[in-house]
């Protein structure tokens, strides 16, 4: 399919049929491409703007805030700043689950918004609802994102990426033919073993994709493949991770072999896309047009710059407010000015879930960050999971190649118990095959006991 009848005319068409108003979201998109160069007053005033309509509304309709603002004896009119939103209470996952129908707007007409939930990475999943218009925006913002990358509508790209219940999605001939006329491949990121690797492999040269878009350690699976078996294709413009953190050996890794730049983007189900990394490869860029960004910091991590849980107010979402939601990743916010030019937020250092992190015996928190540079060092491993199962034992799974160095059981012990402390027992366990989650997700790092709240 040419990419310029995939952009100008199959995809008005689609959109149509979709009841969706493409004029509305080029409209937006160009919006959203002049606010992307405001300055940081002019930014502040967008969303105080925003921040204000939402908890008026927010306020009149949705009986969790009602309740909420009274019971503090506040007005929508006395938060007319980002720092006055401290005000109010955290929105926590647990209180979700409480407060589930209350926080639904009564306005709203039951089209107006979709039941979704979240895919349980931290090992419980939550219910919400998606405001269908705050989608649309949404849309918009990824569009914009993407463009730093290289990619419009029509331009090729292959996605590996989806969980089992996406791809049973994929096998409707709707979606197909969706797939096929804007020019994009799926690959099942679920399926990785040799054998789909190298089919993927041949799709790959045969459909050259100018953009590829995947989970980070999937697309970081296949550049391992690519480049061990030193096959040739055609250069991709630029590679897009998601959902899962890139570290940065998988970057050099997958820079190398695909001969292109990455850009690492982070969003969470609940909200969509909220940060990608702009062409100055230096942090990702939050959509502040959207998100009100906060961070809640515990003291724990005295690592500099600080990393924080991330606080988000959705400033799109009618349906179900998000006002200072914690969505339970963490990361830090970057002070440096960007050498693009843009005045939006940005972030770096996101470390997952929090369950992705490790809790020493000594009381350290470890993030995944602090521990895997080390373990993709260790010559002979080709891949490695861990997993702490209980507050004092660490289990390590490490899938080797035929030549392994013996004093790597010695050293990952010593290595671990530097940060985990001596008590920790540490469990080496040498497998063929690492599992993976029931997302389809590839996590490095595992906190079973966090999960399990112990
Ligand atoms: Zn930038």
């Amino acid at each position: 399919m040419n990419e310029k009848i995939s952009r100008f005319l199959f995809y008005p068409i689609w959109e149509l049929i979709s009841s969706r108003s493409t004029v509305k979201f080029y409209t937006t998109l160009r919006n959203l491409e002049k606010t992307q160069w405001l300055d940081k007053k002019e930014l502040e005033k967008v969303q105080e703007v925003k921040l204000f309509n939402l908890l008026k509304h927010a306020y009149k309709n949705v009986p969790y805030y009602t309740h909420l603002f009274d019971k503090l004896g506040i007005k929508p009119q006395n938060i007319k700043k980002k720092e006055d939103l401290q005000k109010l209470p955290i929105l926590t996952k647990e209180l979700i689950r409480e407060n589930f129908q209350d926080l639904l707007a009564r306005n709203r007409k039951p089209n107006s918004y979709q039941l979704d939930h979240t895919g349980g990475s931290t090992g419980k999943v939550l219910d919400f609802y998606r405001d269908l218009k705050s989608r649309e925006y949404a849309l918009a913002i990824n569009r914009r994102f993407w463009r730093w990358a290289g990619y419009d509508i029509g331009t090729k790209i292959l996605r590996i990426w989806g969980s089992p219940s996406d791809i049973n999605k994929y096998d409707n001939i709707r979606t197909r033919l969706h797939f096929k006329l804007t020019n994009s491949m799926i690959l099942n990121s679920f399926e990785m073993g040799e054998t789909q690797l190298g089919e993927y492999a041949e799709k790959f040269q045969e459909f050259r994709p100018k953009i590829v878009h995947g989970y980070a350690n999937a697309v970081y699976l296949f550049a391992q493949y690519i480049d061990k078996n030193k096959l040739a294709f055609n250069k991709p413009k630029s590679v897009i991770t998601t959902s899962e953190k890139l570290y940065p050996y998988q970057r050099k890794l997958i820079e190398r072999v695909f001969g292109c730049k990455v850009f690492e983007e982070y969003g969470c189900r609940e909200m969509d896309l909220i940060a990608h990394e702009c062409e100055s490869h230096d942090g990702m860029h939050v959509a502040n047009e959207k998100y009100i960004l906060e961070f809640m910091y515990d003291g724990n991590h005295k690592t500099s710059p600080r990393i924080g849980s991330i606080i988000l107010t959705d400033l799109e979402n009618y349906a179900m407010p998000f006002i200072r939601y914690k969505n339970e990743d963490m990361a830090s916010l970057m002070q440096n000015d960007c050498r693009c030019g843009r005045k939006l937020d940005k972030i770096s250092y996101i470390t997952g879930r929090i369950t992705d992190f490790l809790i020493g015996t000594n009381g350290n928190r470890v993030s995944g960050a602090a521990v895997t540079p080390f373990f993709a060092k260790l010559r002979g491993i080709n891949e490695f999971r861990i997993v702490q199962e209980h507050k004092d034992v660490v289990r390590v799974m490490l899938v080797r190649s035929k030549t392994v160095d013996p004093t790597i059981s010695p050293s990952i012990n010593k290595f671990l118990k530097k940060f985990l402390g001596d008590r920790m027992h540490i469990k080496l366990e040498f497998c063929r095959k690492i599992p993976k989650l029931k997302s389809g997700k590839m996590r490095i790092i595992i906190n079973e006991m966090r999960g399990r709240r112990t």
